[in-house]
């Protein structure tokens, strides 16, 4: 079983270097104790980075899956390099910052025009995906130009006006009578989900998720809105672009 360490709180999808210790060896993966690497899920990319056991020997991750309990961690290398860790041995892992931290902004960006949309016309999100320096939010229903474009201005307005975001675990009696569940509602979580996670955008959203997320909405920084996509059905699809991927990380 593996510790979902970036998972307890919003600081932790901040730590970009850890300690743990390797709990199985199966071939091609390394299985840890703890990990805050993110693994594929809930439209999120999986993180990459290295994993450390000396100086000498520096594992690739390029591949981060779910497999019940545990986390895999895919490596790159031949398979001598694999071999010389041992069941029990500890390793440095870091985190490809750039490709986490793109991710943590269209995330929390995904969130917020979510919410505002829901908002705004009432439609939920079926699912959405992000990738590279891009995401797509599909929604249950047709999605007017006019209201696309005021939820730019309300997701350029959290930028500008940065709000808080926070992580709180909340019962599942307490989360099914919340408010809020109906804007998430379309997608309807796993009974044995208790407690839930549920992510905080201070005055803007309340939302059920398990992936990673900014701080603070100020950390969006701008976004370009591409044409809205009809999909079949009625369906809408929303796409955006952070306009400069590499922004810069602020300390604090
Ligand atoms: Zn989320």
């Amino acid at each position: 079983m593996t510790e979902l360490a970036y998972l307890v709180d919003l600081p932790s999808a901040y730590v970009r270097t850890f300690r743990a210790r390797v709990t199985a060896l199966p071939p091609g993966s390394v299985v840890l104790d703890r990990t805050f690497f993110y693994p594929t899920g809930g439209g999120q990319p999986c993180d990459h980075g290295t994993l450390r056991s000396d100086d000498r020997n520096a594992l690739e991750v390029i591949d981060v899956v779910k497999s019940g309990p545990a986390v895999m961690h895919r490596v790159h290398g031949d398979a001598q390099r694999v071999r010389s860790l041992e069941v029990g041995s500890e390793v440095e892992g870091t985190i490809d910052w750039p490709r986490r931290y793109r991710h943590m902004r269209l995330h929390t960006a995904q969130h917020l025009a979510s919410a505002r949309i829901f908002a705004r016309a009432g439609l939920r999100t079926r699912r959405a995906n992000l990738a590279g320096a891009g995401a797509t939010i599909d929604l249950e229903g047709p999605l007017s130009a006019d209201v696309a474009a005021a939820v730019g201005d309300d997701v350029r307005a959290a930028v500008e006006r940065p709000e808080a975001v926070t992580v709180r675990w909340v019962p599942r009696a307490e989360w099914d009578a919340h408010p809020a569940a109906g804007r998430s509602g379309l997608v309807p979580l796993p009974p044995q989900v208790d407690p839930v996670r549920v992510v905080e955008i201070d005055a803007s959203d309340v939302c059920p998720c398990g992936g990673t997320h900014l701080r603070s909405t100020g950390e969006i920084g701008e976004v370009d809105w591409l044409p809205l996509v009809l999909l079949s059905a009625g369906a809408t699809r929303v796409t955006f672009r952070l306009k400069d991927p590499e922004l810069p990380t602020p300390t604090g």
